[in-house]
């Protein structure tokens, strides 16, 4: 047994240490990163913790797709060590902005290695009028629909990505950001599964719904359900008439189950069309963007929570 002088001594000396150590005194020291939207925000704060300072470009309800970068915005790409865009064109603004900013870091595309859903699967959108030249005359989207976040299964690639880039740029730091991305990534895949039980209770012909824009497309692939929307890809897009009227047509038939409104887009042309039908609007789902830290839907997480039981709940009466 050791001596109560050997124990006094080794206690002295791990107090010592305790209180010694570097780690336990140093000062945060944030490094800046811009994140293009709140969806980025939130996915990077939770990476980042205490050693990242966030600033989000598009914030909470707000609409990415229109975006118009500000002079706050210039100066925080300035100084901002890393860069977290969405990528697939979803951020038509981005570029310029970067030019004109003279950002240079570390730039990382959050969807890098998803498998992206082409434009021409999503289905909703389309008008036959056979305006689908390649020149960019008049079009606002990319080749895929950009709205992979609401895959719980990209998410852990954006997730990984961001902690990628967040550990080269601060290395010190690595083991820290590795560790956050294992919890996080453990509760996406938790509410994976969550999603696709309460899905999965659906009945087969209960299953089609329309949103505003066309944004859920990969949430409708991942748990088998299936969205219509009046308009495009982007909220900057025009619904058709003949596209509303083929919706209108089909909520008559008793195909389409529920309609519903996003945070980010005009309600208006659903609130139309449920008018017209008398289709019941089943919520407000938040598609793009996240809501404030008062509102259903002020993490990502519970977004995709939110969403999930909105549409669940309307698509199980
Ligand atoms: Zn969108």
């Amino acid at each position: 047994m050791p001596s109560r002088r050997v124990l006094i001594k080794s206690a002295i000396a791990l107090l010592t240490l305790l209180t010694a150590s570097p780690i336990a005194v140093q000062a945060a020291n944030p490094a800046p990163v811009v994140a293009t939207f709140s969806i980025l925000g939130d996915m990077v704060e939770r990476i980042g913790g205490e050693h990242v300072a966030v600033t989000t470009l598009v914030g909470p309800d707000g609409d990415a797709h229109v975006y118009q970068p500000t002079t706050a915005d210039a100066r925080a790409m300035a100084e901002a060590q890393v860069l977290i865009e969405n990528g697939l064109e979803f951020e038509g603004w981005l570029d310029r902005l970067v030019n004109a900013s003279n950002f240079d870091g570390i730039r990382v595309v959050a969807t890098n290695g998803i498998k992206p859903i082409p434009f021409e699967e999503s289905e909703g959108h389309h008008d036959d009028e056979g305006h689908h030249d390649d020149e960019g005359h008049g079009h606002n989207h990319g080749t895929f629909d950009p709205h992979a976040w609401h895959s719980l299964r990209a998410a852990v690639t954006y997730v990984n990505n961001i902690t990628t880039s967040l550990a080269q740029n601060d290395p010190s730091n690595a083991s820290v950001f590795y560790l956050n991305r294992e919890a996080y990534v453990a509760e996406i895949e938790a509410l994976d599964e969550e999603i696709q039980r309460m899905v999965d209770t659906l009945p087969s012909d209960h299953r089609i719904v329309i949103t505003s824009h066309d944004a859920l497309q990969y949430f409708g692939q991942a748990y088998g359900l299936k969205f219509l929307a009046p308009q495009g890809l982007s909220t900057e897009s025009e619904a058709s008439a003949k596209q509303v009227a083929g919706l209108i047509k089909q909520i008559r038939k008793g195909v389409i189950k529920a309609v519903f409104v996003e945070n980010i887009a005009d309600s208006r042309l659903i609130e139309q069309i449920a008018n017209e039908t008398g289709a019941n609007i089943g919520g407000k789902l938040y598609s793009d963007a996240l809501s404030g830290t008062d509102g259903p839907a002020s993490t990502y997480l519970k977004m995709l929570r939110h969403n999930s039981t909105t549409i669940v709940s309307a698509l199980g009466d």
